[in-house]
C-alpha cells in the first residue's frame, strides 16, 4: 500500500522508525545508542517518504511461489526474510528497490533463481532480484515485522 510517512532516521543505520527512547537515552535495533545531548536536542534527521509498506511474510511468499521448490519433496521454504536478516519483532526495515542486482551478487542471484536459497545474498539483494524479475515495482519500501 502506497503512503506518506514521517520518520526519525537512525544516525548509524539510516533506518526509519527504528529509534526507541526511555527519556534518558535513544537506541536502535542496530545497537546505536544516543548521547544524552541527542536526547536533549532531538538531533535526528526527519524524513518524509512516499513508500510501499508491506508485511514481512509477503517477500517470503513471493520467493516460495516463484523460485524453485519443484525438486524439494518436503516443500519447505528455502528463504525467510526475518531470520535471514536477524530481525526482531516490531522492527521496520527500509529498502530502495531497483531492478538491478549488484555485481558481487550476480552469481548467487542466478543460483537463487533456480532453488530459492539465498546463500550470501542479503535481503536487499533478494528484493532487487524480485524487482528485476518483475514481481516487485521499483521504489521505496518499508518491510514491517510484527507477529
Ligand atoms: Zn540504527
Amino acid at each position: 500500500m502506497r503512503e506518506s510517512r514521517t520518520f526519525l532516521i537512525c544516525p548509524k543505520c539510516k533506518n526509519p522508525k527504528s529509534l526507541y527512547t526511555n527519556g534518558a537515552a535513544w537506541w536502535c535495533d542496530c545497537d546505536w545508542v544516543g548521547e544524552k545531548s541527542a536526547v536533549d536536542t532531538r538531533e535526528f534527521q526527519v524524513e518524509t517518504l512516499t513508500l510501499t509498506a508491506i508485511d514481512w511474510h509477503i517477500i517470503d511468499e513471493l520467493v516460495y511461489d516463484f523460485y524453485g521448490h519443484s525438486d524439494d519433496k518436503f516443500k519447505l521454504p528455502h528463504f525467510e526474510m526475518v531470520p535471514h536478516g536477524e530481525w526482531c519483532n516490531d522492527s521496520s526495515h527500509r529498502f530502495n528497490v531497483e531492478p538491478k542486482v549488484g555485481r558481487y551478487a550476480k552469481k548467487d542471484a542466478e543460483k537463487f533463481r533456480k532453488d530459492g536459497k539465498p546463500r550470501n545474498l542479503c535481503n536487499a539483494d533478494v528484493m532487487n532480484i524480485l524487482c528485476e524479475d518483475g514481481w516487485l515495482a521499483p521504489g521505496e519500501y518499508i518491510v514491517e515485522v510484527c507477529w
